[in-house]
């Protein structure tokens, strides 16, 4: 492991199998191997029965990402961030089941009431991205600004995509969330209050928010590494430059190329190529259209029929959207990029666990963000709120 010269190594540089751990969930540690097949008939029919005596008492969230078989118990679907605003406006469910990756089921237990518990069905669902952010190495960082003496004009904006820690941090700082639809408007924000952005923990839509968006040149843009002496940034660098890029990606959108571009153009003639902002710049730019999931989500709708369409996000939602729309063409921009993995690891058995563990009166699983982490996320998250209309 790199330590950098300003501070001493964090002990480990991924948490990729979430945050905290309940032996009980996995089901390798204890499982005797003859537990159904997801699309058993049986376990469909426990889930049902679960979720029909559980009633009321629970609502159930599932994101665009999650598997068929997991999506069709959701109550309702969406991001990650309308996800927690549906939760949050739920607030006679005793439960809010969250069908997402770690950091999500954060974020609803900072937006919904005391008396609600946020379960996530299996503590593995992470997120690589997320995890791309720790506290201790955010914290080094704006050591390292406050001595390179830019700490004081610089404002952090944290996306959506990062730990409830993170989003205080962000929060004590004078700063804010952004999700993929509002990061134009959050940087806007942010440099009427400061001449830079610290923006955490996606590099990618950074950039391309800030080049595409904000007409801002690469030049203006460094990348934050925590892996390297000095977060591999100097002084002179990180007074001239306006965007601060955290080393953070999603380890699925990053992961499409201009090959992937090329050779679906090759592959389907008049395609549109439409990806989502977490892709690579290079990427963005050989790209027709961009935007965030609900804008995929739209754009596919909205489209004509007979149209064809390569989609560069998650192939959950891709394989949906095919199915949803047969009259158009949609395909998935890379024949190679695969599921997200820890979205995935919410399948039917955990489901079935967590409710049925819920109707005996066992809350299993439960995500709880401590009162001073939420206090400071929240402020984090109302200034986003409160960020002006377009
Ligand atoms: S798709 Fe990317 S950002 Fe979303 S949960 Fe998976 S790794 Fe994280």
């Amino acid at each position: 492991m790199t330590v950098t010269d300003s501070h001493p190594a964090t002990p480990l540089p991924l948490l990729l199998l979430g945050r905290g751990a309940d032996s009980a969930t996995e089901r390798g540690v204890e499982c005797p191997g003859d537990l159904p097949a997801a699309s058993d008939p049986d376990l469909v029919d426990r889930a049902r029965r679960a979720r029909e005596a559980l009633g009321e008492r629970a609502f159930l969230l599932g994101h665009h990402y999650q598997r068929d078989e997991v999506i069709q118990f959701a109550d309702v679907t969406g991001d990650s961030f309308k996800l927690a605003k549906d939760a949050a406006a739920r607030p006679e469910a005793e439960y809010i089941i969250f069908c997402g990756v770690h950091f999500m089921a954060e974020s609803a237990d900072i937006l919904t009431g005391d008396h609600q518990q946020v379960i996530l069905p299996d503590l593995a669902a992470g997120c690589s991205m997320a995890d791309m952010a720790r506290l201790l190495q955010v914290e080094d960082a704006w050591a390292r600004l406050t001595d390179a003496g830019v700490a004081a004009s610089t404002v952090p904006i944290t996306y959506m995509n990062s730990s409830a820690d993170i989003k205080a941090f962000v929060g004590r700082n004078g700063g804010a969330v952004c999700t993929s639809s509002n990061a134009q408007r959050a940087l806007e924000w942010a440099f009427e209050r400061g001449e830079k952005v610290l923006f955490l923990p996606d590099q990618h839509l950074g950039r391309n928010t800030a080049v595409l968006q904000l007409g801002m040149s690469l030049d203006d843009c460094v990348v934050i590494d925590p892996h390297k002496p000095n977060f591999g940034v100097s002084d002179d660098e990180l007074a001239n430059a306006r965007m601060l890029l955290w080393k953070g990606h999603c380890s699925v959108h990053g992961r499409f190329s201009i090959d992937s571009v090329n050779d679906v153009r090759a592959r389907v003639p008049g395609v549109n190529v439409l990806v989502h902002p977490e892709c690579k710049h290079e990427v963005v730019n050989a790209a027709d259209y961009v935007g965030s999931t609900e804008y995929i989500i739209k754009t596919i709708a909205d489209a004509p029929s007979g149209s064809a369409w390569a989609v560069g996000t998650e192939l959950n939602l891709v394989k949906r959207l095919a199915q949803e729309y047969p009259d158009k063409n949609v395909v998935f921009l890379d024949r190679n990029v695969c599921f997200c993995s820890t979205m995935n690891r919410i399948d039917l058995p955990h489901l079935v666990w967590a409710m049925e563990s819920l109707v005996e009166g066992r809350v299993v699983n439960r995500i709880e963000v401590d009162a001073d982490t939420s206090h400071w996320a929240k402020v984090a998250l109302d200034r986003m709120l409160a960020l002006p209309a377009r």
